[in-house]
């Protein structure tokens, strides 16, 4: 469903250039939950916003279903992102005037076909706490809220960068289930950077990259714990 072909990054320029991409290639299935691993610096955001259409590419390829993104212009890319992907970020980046169930709806903006609000805040654990602001409301709730804006225009694809990144483990293991649980009743492709023991068995697939390069890239067909799979 997702291919990325010889995906090349660089930043910088002359002396101070950086290859922080060295050729990726990599496919992912539809529907599948994709774990991005690897050490810190090693590209892991800079491939998600790639793949969010947020950053261009030097050189190489993506085919999205059977559209090819390096071949996009910029109002091709912000369709693309409009219809096609949802980002869930470490920091929940909510607007803190604005309720639970309000911050929510920002994300159906434009959207043809969103969810259903009202079955969405309840799946989402959000129902008692849908008329409260940010600040109201802890981390995992705020996280939570943080998924439905991702979620409600029920995009393809959802891109969770360290979702659990400033939550503790309890919490962060409620969320991974949730995106688990999203995964299964919604079908969105999910690729998820975590570092977070947590994830146990809910991947699909497991990436792990190293300064800039696929090390190892594994079908967890029989959703081994990330934490059991040989390296
Ligand atoms: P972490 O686990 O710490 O989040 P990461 O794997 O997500 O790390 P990236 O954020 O993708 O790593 O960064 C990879 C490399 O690219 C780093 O060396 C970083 O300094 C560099 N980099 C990322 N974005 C930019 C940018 N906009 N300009 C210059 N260098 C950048
Ligand atoms: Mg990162």
């Amino acid at each position: 469903y997702l291919e990325l072909n010889q995906v090349k990054k660089s930043f910088g320029s002359g002396e101070n250039k950086t290859e922080v991409l060295k050729g990726i290639s990599c496919g992912i299935k539809k529907g599948d939950i994709c774990v991005l691993l690897g050490p810190s610096g090693s590209g892991k955001s800079t491939l998600l916003n790639i793949i969010g259409g947020i950053e261009n590419i030097d050189s190489g390829s993506i085919r999205i279903g059977d559209e090819q993104m390096e071949s996009m212009n910029e109002k091709q890319l912000a369709q693309y992102r409009r219809k096609h992907l949802g980002y869930v970020f470490q920091a929940y980046n909510l607007i803190p005037n604005l309720t639970v169930k309000e911050n929510i709806e920002v994300g159906a903006y434009l959207s043809k076909n969103p969810l259903e609000l009202d079955g969405l805040l309840k799946t989402l654990g959000l129902w008692e706490h849908k008329d409260k602001i940010p600040n109201q409301l802890s981390g995992g709730q705020q996280q939570r809220t943080a998924i439905g804006r991702a979620l409600i225009k029920n995009p393809d694809i959802l891109l969770c960068d360290e979702p659990t990144g400033a939550l503790d483990y309890q919490t962060s293991k409620e969320i991974l289930q949730l995106i688990e649980d999203v995964n299964q009743k919604f079908g969105n492709t999910v690729i998820l950077v975590t570092h977070n023991d947590a994830i146990q068995g809910m991947a699909d697939q497991v990436i792990k990259l190293r300064d800039g390069q696929i090390r190892k890239c594994i079908y967890n067909d029989k959703k081994q714990a990330v934490a059991e799979l040989e390296w």
